[in-house]
């Protein structure tokens, strides 16, 4: 069953033209098991067609290709959002925010039986500022005596609670009755989809150049975008010409208006950093060259390589660089940068346009790198190869042998490994390693998982 899954993700991937096209998207949020995942199967039946080019998938969202009374729409599941006592509510508005943005509407998801919580509120919120059109589903509602308890969350001021029951089926027809009366035609984040300009993210820590580079690569001729989202919110695009291609940045309003709020603001620019990348394909990764390299810097390297984007590592204020500061720079890249080690660098400077013409081509690496697929059969030869001469350590008698491998996605490039047995974390790494080599993959993450087969 699983491998089929895998081929129906390939074949989705494959399809260049997309499934996308202009279809509008909804988002389906809501705490965990409130019954999201049971709604989507509802709306979807079997047909679980895995759509990957949709801005804001991630490992913690999915979407699929839905239909409801003859509408085609995409449906983006953010099923992944983490309950640990300590970070909820952070974890919940970062994965909801970033959701809510990516969609043209939402359906929001609350169990009837439990009630508001604190949690649902604090998301609440985020809908209001979003002025997006939602649709609030009170979910469990199995019988009629419930269907009090979902009158109680009028009390959300979004409208009418709509009283369903996921598992049987019971009011879901109204509710996504109600959801394509508000769901528009034509999708206002169909920009992000496949087919447009390539999409950059530009992000680093406060103070790196942000704003100066983007105004030195924007010159005179930046096209701002209207907010492609259609909120009122910060984010807001630039299409910008650089080596003979329009290029599009995204979020680029939060880094000009240059906000400085004092409380929270770490919180709201790893938020902005986030909801960056992940409508990305690419991120550059901006870094003062003259400071020391921080904690800051790595989380957002990592942030890219979490979110699957292609990236660039961009060097600043190259121009402020004496020659004992470049040479404890490289030792700074060496330990603390290895994990990204695979990403094409450039040494620029923002404020005297040094090698700013690098960071095409090295956009361009990077990108070409995500979207690589190695033909199953090209990658079975080189791993024969490799394995034979490297084989496995044998372990308490035993060698698990690797029977199969098949690229399954790209953007980013992901592998799925088929083995007789448990492969460790070494041999994986030695893997990933050849497949680097042999293969390239400058700029991208990627992914490389074991399946046991007995
Ligand atoms: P998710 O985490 O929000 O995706 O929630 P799930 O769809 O996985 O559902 C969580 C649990 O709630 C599962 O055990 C479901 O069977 C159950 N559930 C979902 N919808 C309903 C419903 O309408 N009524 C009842 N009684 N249970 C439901
Ligand atoms: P942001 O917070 O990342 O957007 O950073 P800014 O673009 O506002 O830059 C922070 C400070 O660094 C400003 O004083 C800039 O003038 C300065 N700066 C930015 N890029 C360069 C550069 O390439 N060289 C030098 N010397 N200063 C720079």
């Amino acid at each position: 069953d699983e491998d089929r899954a895998l081929l129906d993700a390939d074949g989705a991937d494959s399809d260049e033209e997309g499934e996308a096209g202009g279809r509008p998207v909804v988002a389906i949020i809501g705490r965990p098991n409130v019954g999201k995942s049971t709604l989507v199967n509802r709306v979807i039946g079997r047909r679980e067609a895995v759509v990957e080019d949709v801005p804001g998938v991630t490992r913690d969202r999915v979407a699929y290709d839905a239909e409801w009374s003859g509408r085609d729409f995409t449906l983006v599941d953010t099923g992944g959002w983490e309950v640990d006592a300590s970070g909820i509510h952070l974890r919940v508005a970062e994965q909801a925010e970033v959701a809510i943005e990516l969609a043209d509407a939402v359906l929001f998801v609350v169990d009837a039986t439990v009630g508001a919580t604190d949690t649902d509120e604090a998301v609440v919120k985020l809908l209001r500022r979003s002025k997006k059109p939602v649709v609030l589903v009170a979910n469990k509602v199995d019988d009629q005596r419930i269907e009090a308890e979902a009158a109680a969350l009028w009390s959300f001021g979004l409208g009418q609670p709509w009283p369903v029951s996921a598992l049987h089926g019971r009011g879901t027809g109204d509710a996504l009755d109600a959801l394509l009366e508000v769901l528009p035609e034509k999708s206002a984040v169909a920009a992000y989809q496949r087919g447009g300009p390539r999409r950059v993210a530009l992000v680093g820590r406060p103070n790196v150049g942000k704003s100066s580079l983007l105004n030195k690569l924007a010159g005179e001729d930046r096209v701002v975008v209207d907010n492609v989202a259609g909120t009122t919110r910060d984010p807001v695009d630039e299409l910008i010409e650089l080596g003979g291609q329009t290029w599009r940045f995204v979020d680029t309003a939060g880094i000009r208006r240059r906000v400085h709020m004092t409380r929270g603001a770490d919180f709201y620019a790893s938020l902005r950093t986030q909801a960056a990348i992940e409508k990305a394909e690419v991120a550059v990764v901006l870094i003062d060259a003259e400071d020391n390299i921080a904690e800051q810097d790595i989380r957002v390297v990592q942030q890219v390589i979490d979110a699957g984007r292609a990236l660039v590592l961009a060097f600043n204020k190259w121009d402020l660089l004496d020659e004992e500061r470049r040479h404890y720079l490289e030792r700074e890249i060496e330990r603390d940068l290895a994990m990204v080690s695979w990403a094409p660098r450039v040494n620029v400077s923002a404020r005297t346009g040094r090698h700013l013409e690098r960071l095409v081509p090295a956009l361009e690496v990077a990108l070409d790198s995500w979207d690589q697929r190695i033909p199953t059969g090209k990658l079975n030869s080189f791993l024969g190869e490799v394995v034979a001469a490297h084989p496995h350590p044998v372990r308490s008698g035993k060698q698990p042998r690797i029977l199969f491998a098949t690229q399954v996605s790209t953007r980013p490039p992901r592998f799925v490994i088929f083995a007789s047995g448990f492969i460790e974390a070494g041999y994986r790494r030695f893997l990933e390693r050849r497949l680097r080599e042999q293969f390239g993959f400058e700029g991208t993450p990627i992914e490389l998982s074991v399946r046991v087969r007995e």
